[in-house]
C-alpha cells in the first residue's frame, strides 16, 4: 500500500531537441532519483548502452509485453513502439526512490489517467525559440536536413500538449532549467510556494505557435 515514504514519479515531456534527455539525465545525479529505463523497437543509436540507455527489443517482444499487460504506458512515437514496465518502477517507489520518466505525451496521459496512488509531477520542457530549435535540430542531424525539417513541423504538433502538464519549463540555460525543476519538485514534495508563472508560459508558447 502505497503510503508517505514512498517515492514520486516525475515525467519529463518535450518536442525533439529541447534538451529534455540531457536535464533527466542531470536529475538523475541527485539523490534518491533513477531514470525509468524504456523499452523500445527502435535501433540503438552508436552512443547508446544496451539496457542502460534502453531495452531494445523486437516488435515479436514488444507485443509480447503488450499483451502480458506488463506495461504501465506504451505509444507510438516517429514509426517506433516505446513503453515502460509497470513492475520495475512500482518496486522502486515502494522504496522510496523517485523516478524519472523520459517519455512523451501520450505515455504521460496514460500514466496521468492510471490515477496511481504515488505522487505525480509532470514537466514539459519548450525551447527558448523557434530559431534555436531548429539550430539545435541541424546539429543533432547535420547530414540529414529532412529529418530536422521533420521534427520541425512535428514540434508545431507536439507543443499544443503544454496545456496538459503541471509544469512548463523553457530551457534556454541548461543550469537554470534545472534549478527550476529542482525547485518545483522540492515545492511539491514538501508543500512549499511554487515559483510559477503560468502567464509568462502561456505568452511564450503563444510565439512559439505564431
Ligand atoms: P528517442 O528515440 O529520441 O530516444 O525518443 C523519442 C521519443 O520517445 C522521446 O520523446 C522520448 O521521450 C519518447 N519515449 C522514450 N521512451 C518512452 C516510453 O517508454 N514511452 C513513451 N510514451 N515515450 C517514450
Amino acid at each position: 500500500m502505497p503510503s508517505e515514504k514512498d517515492g514520486v514519479m516525475i515525467i519529463l515531456s518535450s518536442p525533439s531537441g529541447a534538451g529534455k534527455t540531457t536535464l533527466v539525465k542531470k536529475l538523475s545525479e541527485k539523490d534518491n532519483f533513477e531514470i525509468s529505463i524504456s523499452h523500445t523497437t527502435r535501433q540503438p543509436r552508436p552512443n547508446e548502452n544496451k539496457n542502460l540507455d534502453y531495452f531494445f527489443v523486437n516488435e515479436t517482444e514488444f507485443k509480447r509485453l503488450i499483451s502480458n499487460e506488463e506495461f504501465l504506458e506504451y505509444a507510438k512515437v516517429f514509426d517506433n513502439l516505446y513503453g515502460t514496465t509497470r513492475t520495475p518502477v512500482i518496486d522502486k517507489l515502494n522504496k522510496g526512490k523517485n523516478i524519472l520518466f523520459d517519455i512523451d505525451w501520450q505515455g504521460a496521459d496514460q500514466i496521468k489517467n492510471k490515477k496511481l496512488d504515488y505522487k505525480l509531477i509532470t514537466f514539459f520542457i519548450l525551447p527558448p525559440s523557434k530559431e534555436v530549435l531548429f539550430e539545435r535540430l541541424t546539429k543533432r542531424h547535420k547530414n540529414e536536413k529532412i529529418i530536422a525539417e521533420e521534427r520541425m513541423k512535428q514540434f508545431e504538433r507536439d507543443v499544443l500538449h503544454w496545456i496538459n502538464y503541471d509544469y512548463v519549463v523553457i530551457n534556454n540555460d541548461l543550469e537554470e532549467c534545472y534549478s527550476k525543476i529542482i525547485n518545483l519538485i522540492d515545492a511539491v514534495i514538501n508543500n512549499g510556494s511554487k515559483d510559477y508563472d503560468l502567464e509568462y508560459i502561456r505568452k511564450h508558447v503563444e510565439k512559439l505557435t505564431s
